[in-house]
């Protein structure tokens, strides 16, 4: 496969989507390293944090990265000495997680999402929106049966970090969950809460993703900051907006938790002790998630069917699909068809 070329879409100039947009390439097919197994790509879920890559929301760790951390495709090779049980054909995901160190204080208790070494697909090495892609064997996931590979992508992320998110808001058994933004991870998350006996009630601006709301089951569904009709015993917040943080607090009812699922936030207004903070509310963040996470999440998947709604590009179309994203016109999660 030494000559072998594939497309490849990259990040050449990071800024605002339609003025800056991804450069589509033709690249060699990457070799696997050592550890590493080669994935030929079948889809690729549309992530925002692949939108705050391309637009440098994040500072640049690679440059001319190819984006895309929500890889469904098929092993067609392992690297040299890659010690592992996958074999060729078999059916796989790559996620954004990629490497930690396994030594570090962090690591040895469990949080290697807060691991300094951690390393991510789509950001500090080349990811999805491509034929092809290499990945740790370590940090490759089996995937769920019954889901197509456009259905089972956005799990990969929007369902990993939707689920960290969940854990993170700490909603008690049968609670009331409130949801910030309805877009690709909050629409699985809710499905999530659903399925373990909550009450959801959503937040969220577009009539599409409203009407979505609904028909998943959200007991209320309310304009981006509109006040819920009971006060909340947990949130999470989608929407990268810092403003929301403020009414998310204020909705929250004593001892609620909020949780920012975003890997980036704009900046959040000064909060008030009384109205935002007393009387025991929290607010956490949520950073990347852990292996364990993932399996957890999939083993979920696996038991509880999830409809992910998913508006499909060819992979000559990302760069309108992150246009579409940005533009919020897109309403589920998004996924490239390679
Ligand atoms: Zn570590
Ligand atoms: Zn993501």
């Amino acid at each position: 496969m030494t000559s072998a070329t594939m497309r490849a879409w990259q990040v050449r100039a990071p800024g605002a989507m339609p003025t800056h947009p991804l450069e589509l390439v033709t690249a060699p097919v990457p070799e696997p390293a050592v550890g590493d197994v080669l994935v030929a790509v079948a889809a690729c879920g549309v992530c925002r944090t692949d939108l705050h890559v391309a637009e440098g929301d994040l500072p640049v760790h690679r440059p001319r990265v190819t984006p895309g951390h929500e890889v469904v495709g098929e092993v067609v090779a392992l690297g040299p000495d890659t010690v592992s049980d996958l074999r060729p054909g078999d059916r796989v995901g790559v996620a954004w997680l990629r490497h930690t160190c396994g030594h570090c204080r962090f690591c040895v208790r469990g949080q290697e999402n807060l691991c300094p070494q951690s390393r991510y697909t789509g950001w500090d090495a080349d990811g999805g929106y491509a034929e092809y892609v290499t990945a740790p064997a370590d940090f490759v996931h089996r995937l769920p049966d019954g889901y197509t590979d456009d259905e089972v992508a956005p799990l990969l992320c929007a369902g990993i970090i939707g689920y960290r998110s969940l854990m993170r808001a700490e909603l008690p058994a049968g609670g009331r969950l409130g949801i910030y933004g309805f877009g690709g991870s909050a629409h699985i998350t809710a499905q999530v809460a659903l399925a373990q006996g909550a009450e959801v009630h959503v937040m969220t601006r577009g009539a599409e993703a409203r009407e979505l709301a609904v028909t998943l089951g959200a007991a209320s569904v309310q304009g981006a900051s509109d006040r819920p009709p009971v006060p909340l015993d947990a949130a999470i917040l989608f929407a990268p907006v810092g403003e929301l943080v403020l009414p998310a607090l204020e909705a929250l009812d004593r001892g609620g938790t909020l949780a920012v699922a975003g890997i980036h936030l704009s900046d959040i207004p000064s909060l008030n002790y009384h109205a935002h903070l007393f009387q025991e509310r929290q607010l956490r963040s949520v950073t990347s998630n852990t292996r364990a996470d993932a399996r957890e999440f999939l083993a979920f998947a696996g038991r509880h069917r999830i409809e992910v709604t998913t508006p499909r590009y060819r992979l000559d179309q990302a760069d309108a699909a992150l246009t579409d994203l940005s533009s919020g016109r897109i309403a589920g999660a998004a996924v490239l068809l390679v």
